[in-house]
This record gives structure tokens, C-alpha cells and sequence, in this order.
């Protein structure tokens, strides 16, 4: 790498991120020559992990045969495939797959077309949106409107963000579930919420609400409680608001069923976004899947989503997604995702179920977030400048595994934990050694509790924001912590 300052935009203008000069299975090398066991897949995107030989020939042929075409005159069979092999049998009553580039443009294509539908329904007044507390769904503007993420946000308050926007609770057991309130009760009671937040914004305003089916990055894997989202769902009905699920993250396989909402019974989702594990990182593409309904609204009206980008239903793109999905359902690995999601979920437990700063173990599939706690018995979070799970996440990078860690955890601002979602053909021998060095790499940073407090010894920086990607302190925090000595 030159030593001048980078001309790149990195995502931190202090560190620079590690560079990487191959990858291969489950795991990265770096340029150093040192290997990294992927234990994240970057974020939870490589689900058939790194340089697959058959989606590379996949996308060379796609290439050499056309590589770009203008969609508003031409389609191609890649795209149409990729869309046949994902709404074959019409799953769920989803009919129409819109192709885009990314998690962020899929979300704010759901959005136009959750209110396109309204309009075209004669609903005109249909405009608020309805998300959650602790989600995340993209940093395009419509997209940052309906998250929650905090410190993502702090910048564009009040200049860039819509306010035709509300946010209701998470479905997060281990912090929202009262004591003494059972799994059902502590549902019913988030759906009675939703419902009185429908009524307060009047229900008849209402274009739709949003919600990942399982939380990402920003609380860590939060599973929704037994009954919630079919709860949702009635009371979606009840009002004629379309329900958003977003599996951009918790989709494509990743929760050990093709989308995560199958295990929540009988949901039926209006649009349902996928993204990261899609094109499992070979190319960038995300995509919006609309059920019929929706579909037909629009068809009897003006008969065309009002919206378009340039790289939709890119050919290549769609060509490695394409080969991605063939990989999957050709070797299994949904249900190979179940398989060893089974074991991991035991192994995380038996492993730290019963450590000290270990609060709570949640997630499904190869999807688990770890969350950190200074004290188990009162659930308080460490404070922010113990960096408890940066500590974590670059002890396991010393030791050769990548995680990925996230802050502002419990309530936007306080809170750690780590995310383990490695590809879904990880070997079980890999896939131990993850549990393994993150109890390493734990242990190493509990014995530094003592001494951190506020600085760490051997390396001279106030923060550091590995992959810059960290909830709580992109901007949330910055500007309050003294420049880091070089
Ligand atoms: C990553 C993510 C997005 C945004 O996707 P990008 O491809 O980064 O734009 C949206 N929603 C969820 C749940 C995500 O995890």
C-alpha cells in the first residue's frame, strides 16, 4: 500500500482498513501473507464463502455474451432466470423480483413502491411510515428515514431525514421482555403497541410498516418473540398497511430457511427485500420481492412501478446471483445452514452461556449475535470507553477470525456485541475454531478490563473503528474523544 495518505475514501479518514490480496473458502489473506478465518463473511454477505470457481465462469460467460443492457428496452436471460429461480412456485404469494444494486436501493425501492401501491389504490393519504427502534435498512435517504440506527443518522437530523416517519419498539427479548411476562404476552404486547401507534398516527395513513425479521447489525441477531410478526401481520390487515420485511441481512438462506419469516408462521409479507447474501459478494445486487397483490394493484392502474436505475437487473450482476442460488439449493446448504446453526447455537451456549460479561446468546441459523454485558444480573451495559466488543473483535483479528462487532447495542448509544454469520459451507472444523479463538479473544479481553480504562498500553489510539462499520461511534462519538496519536 503507498505511504501518502490514501486517495481512496476510506471509511475512516485516521486507520486504514487491512488490504486483502486473496480469498479463498472460509478464508481472507492478507497482504501481510497473514490468513484470516472469515467468521462474519464481511457481513454475513460471502454465504458460499470466497472465490467460487463456478460463479467466476459464470460471470466471465455472462460477460463475454452481453454485460450491460439499458432495461427500459431490453432484458436479458440472466436476469429473467435469476428472477425465475428465486419466485418459482410463486413462494408465499410473491410474484414480482425487482433487481437493484444494493440492500439500501432495494429498500427505498420498497418504500415508492409500498406507496405507489396506496396511490394507484386510491389511498393518496396512505404517506407515514412505521419502523422500529434498533434497525437498520440502508444509508440511501428514504431508507436512513425508516432506521434507527442512531449514530448513522446524527449528521442528517432535521436536513436529510424524512419526518413522516415512527418507530415503535424492538422485538428484543433480553431487553424489552418484562419479568414475569411470558413469550406470548411480551408478543401480544409489542402487536398492541403497534396498534395503538397505528391509531395515534390514524390508521388510515399509514402507507406501511418495516421491520428486519430478524435484527441485524445494529442490536445483534434479535429474534422475534413467538407469534409477533403474525400478530403484525393482523394487524397490518386489520388497517390496510402493507408489511415490509426486511431480510437483507437475516435472508437468502442465512436463518437455516430460504427467508428468515418462514419460521414465524404464517406471515405473508407485501414486499420482502434481499441483498448481502443474494449475490453472496461476487456482485453487487439486492432485490425487492413484491407479492401479488401488490403487483396486480399496480397492474390495473398505470401498469408500471414508477422508479429506475441504471444498473438494475444488472446482467452480470444477476449472472453471479444466479449461480450464487445454484450453489446453494444445488449442495444444500439451507438446510446445512440449519444443520450446523444447531450445533453452533449449542456450542456458543456451552461455551458462554455462563461467562461473567456474557448477557445474552440470540440468532437462528449461522446468524448469532453475542452481547456483552458489565454485570449479567442487572443487564448494564460496559461503559462506552471499555470499547468491550472492539476489544473482543480486534483480540479475535489478532488471533486469526474475523467477527463482526457493533455498539450502541441495547439502546442506540450503549451496549456491545459481536455477530458470528460465517458463509454457510463453513466445515465443521472451521466453524469450531470459530467458537474457539472468540473465547480466546473474549478471555483476552476480560483479563484487559483492568487496565483499559481509556487507553490501551500497547497501542497508542482512543478508537478505532476496524471495519467502520460500528454503531456507536462513526459519528456518535468522534468528535468528543481527543485525535488519535499517529
Ligand atoms: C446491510 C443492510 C442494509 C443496506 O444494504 P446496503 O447493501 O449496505 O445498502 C439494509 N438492511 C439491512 C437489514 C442490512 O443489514
Amino acid at each position: 500500500m503507498p505511504d501518502h495518505d490514501p486517495r481512496l475514501m476510506h471509511r475512516s479518514l485516521l486507520d486504514r482498513p487491512l488490504e486483502v490480496s486473496s480469498a479463498s473458502g472460509s478464508y481472507l489473506t492478507l497482504a501481510s501473507g497473514r490468513r484470516i478465518l472469515d467468521g462474519c463473511a464481511g457481513a454475513a454477505v460471502a454465504a458460499i464463502g470466497h472465490g467460487n470457481a463456478e460463479v467466476q465462469a459464470a460471470v466471465v460467460a455472462q460477460m463475454s455474451r452481453v454485460s450491460y443492457v439499458h432495461t427500459m428496452a431490453y432484458t436479458t436471460d440472466s436476469a429473467e432466470r435469476l428472477a425465475d429461480a428465486l419466485l418459482r412456485d410463486r413462494p408465499h404469494g410473491l410474484s414480482k423480483a425487482y433487481l437493484v444494486g444494493s440492500g439500501s436501493e432495494a429498500m427505498d425501492s420498497a418504500l415508492k413502491l409500498a406507496r405507489q401501491f396506496h396511490v394507484e389504490n386510491g389511498q393518496p393519504e396512505r404517506k407515514h411510515f412505521v419502523a422500529r427502534q434498533q434497525a437498520y435498512h440502508g444509508n440511501t435517504i428514504g431508507a436512513m428515514s425508516v432506521s434507527s440506527n442512531l449514530a448513522r443518522k446524527v449528521p442528517y437530523n432535521g436536513a436529510l431525514l424524512l419526518d413522516n416517519v415512527s418507530f415503535v419498539d424492538a422485538a428484543y427479548g433480553y431487553r424489552g421482555q418484562w419479568e414475569g411476562e411470558t413469550e406470548d404476552e411480551y408478543a401480544a404486547r409489542l402487536v398492541a403497541q403497534l396498534q395503538d401507534e397505528f391509531r395515534r398516527v390514524g390508521p388510515d395513513t399509514v402507507a406501511a410498516f418495516i421491520a428486519e425479521t430478524v435484527g441485524g447489525a445494529t442490536a445483534g441477531c434479535i429474534t422475534p418473540p413467538r407469534g409477533y410478526l403474525e400478530g403484525v401481520r393482523r394487524v397490518c390487515d386489520e388497517h390496510g398497511v402493507l408489511l415490509i420485511l426486511d431480510e437483507i441481512m437475516c435472508g437468502s438462506g442465512r436463518t437455516g430457511t430460504y427467508f428468515a419469516f418462514e419460521q414465524d408462521g404464517d406471515v405473508r409479507p407485501d414486499l420482502v427485500t434481499l441483498g448481502k447474501g443474494l449475490g453472496g459478494g461476487y456482485a453487487p445486487i439486492a432485490g425487492v420481492l413484491a407479492h401479488q397483490r401488490v403487483v396486480e394493484t399496480l397492474r390495473k392502474g398505470t401498469a408500471s412501478f414508477n422508479h429506475g436505475h441504471t444498473y438494475q437487473a444488472h446482467p452480470v450482476s444477476c449472472a453471479a446471483a444466479l449461480a450464487v442460488l445454484q450453489i446453494i439449493e444445488r449442495e444444500g446448504l439451507v438446510a446445512e445452514c440449519a444443520r450446523k446453526g444447531a450445533w453452533l447455537e449449542s456450542e456458543l451456549r456451552r461455551v458462554f452461556g455462563s461467562e461473567k460479561h456474557v448477557g445474552d446468546i440470540r440468532g437462528r441459523g449461522l446468524f448469532w449475535g453475542v452481547e456483552f454485558v458489565a454485570d449479567r444480573a442487572s443487564k448494564e451495559p460496559f461503559p462506552l470507553e471499555k470499547l468491550f466488543g472492539i476489544r473482543v473483535q480486534e483480540r479475535a483479528l489478532e488471533l486469526g477470525l474475523a467477527v463482526y462487532p457493533g455498539r450502541g447495542t441495547a439502546d442506540g448509544v450503549k451496549g456491545d456485541h459481536v455477530l458470528v454469520s460465517p458463509p454457510l459451507n463453513i466445515s465443521d472444523e472451521d466453524l469450531q475454531t470459530v467458537v474457539t479463538v472468540l473465547k480466546q479473544a473474549y478471555d483476552q479481553a476480560v483479563k484487559g478490563l483492568s487496565w483499559v480504562d481509556g487507553k490501551c498500553p500497547e497501542k497508542q489510539y482512543w478508537w478505532h473503528e476496524p471495519c467502520g462499520t460500528l454503531n456507536g461511534g462513526l459519528y456518535g462519538s468522534h468528535h468528543a474523544r481527543p485525535q488519535r496519536k499517529h
